[in-house]
């Protein structure tokens, strides 16, 4: 493939071995890799490099990762995958409510960040209808949403949903790839605040989702159930 023709990730990444360990694998998997190793010079290469996917470590020399995420959302729709040492979920929380697409805690495998990049890049051809609902139809594996219609159906099967069961799957669909927090499910679903109570409902509602998708416990079935920060319609 000519180099013009690869996609172009930009990786802000401090600690060597992580470096080399992710550049390596992501140009023998046929990435173009931009290295950055602080928020400063991520902002420098970001700008003259127009990256179509960036890979972010949140713990920074110079400042906080977030910090440039906060930025580079105010300007561009790239997708963005966390990459964090922490495991604390109100910091992928917060990370992913700036704006970022994907996460994944270190120590991470080469197949699940590869997983992870493929998905995100699919989300950005969705990111030009960011915002509001996509007409015509959508297509995720074997499940298919026809909007007009509001019918959806796994195979030949229609999946009879309810009306909020089917407006939480439209919303992850208009978002696919894309990790979607309780918070931001909760306020485009019911226009209300995050809590315990709103959570819970969110959470029965997915469970039936779930059930009629056909899915099995601990099994992946199109959403994916992200402990303790939220849900990802899988496009893959
Ligand atoms: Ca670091």
């Amino acid at each position: 493939m000519n180099s013009n023709n690869k996609y172009k990730i930009l990786l802000v990444e401090d600690e060597t071995n992580i470096q080399t360990f992710v550049s390596a694998l992501l140009e023998a998997n046929d990435y173009q890799v931009v290295l950055a190793a602080s928020c400063a010079e991520a902002e420098m290469l970001c700008a003259s490099h127009l990256p179509d996917l960036v890979i972010l470590d949140l713990g920074l020399p110079d400042r906080d990762g977030t910090v440039f995420l906060r930025r580079l959302r105010q300007k561009e729709l790239t997708p963005v995958i966390v990459l964090s040492a922490r495991s604390d979920e109100n910091e992928k929380v917060h990370a992913l409510d700036l704006g970022a697409n994907d996460y994944i805690t270190k120590p991470f495998g080469s197949a699940e960040l590869l997983a992870r990049i493929r998905s995100s890049l699919r989300t950005s051809r969705y990111s030009a209808a960011e915002g509001k609902l996509p007409g015509g139809s959508f297509r995720c594996g074997d499940m298919s949403i026809d909007y007009d219609a509001r019918r959806i159906r796994i195979g030949e099967e229609e999946i009879k949903l309810t009306q909020t069961e089917y407006n939480i799957v439209v919303f992850l669909s208009a978002h696919c790839g894309k990790v979607m927090t309780y918070s931001a499910i909760i306020k485009a679903v019911w226009h209300e605040p995050t809590n315990e109570n709103s959570i819970k409902k969110l959470q029965v509602n997915m469970a039936n989702i779930r059930k009629k998708f056909g899915a099995k416990p601990g099994e992946i079935s199109y959403i994916v159930n992200e402990l303790g920060v939220g849900y990802r319609m899988d496009g893959e």
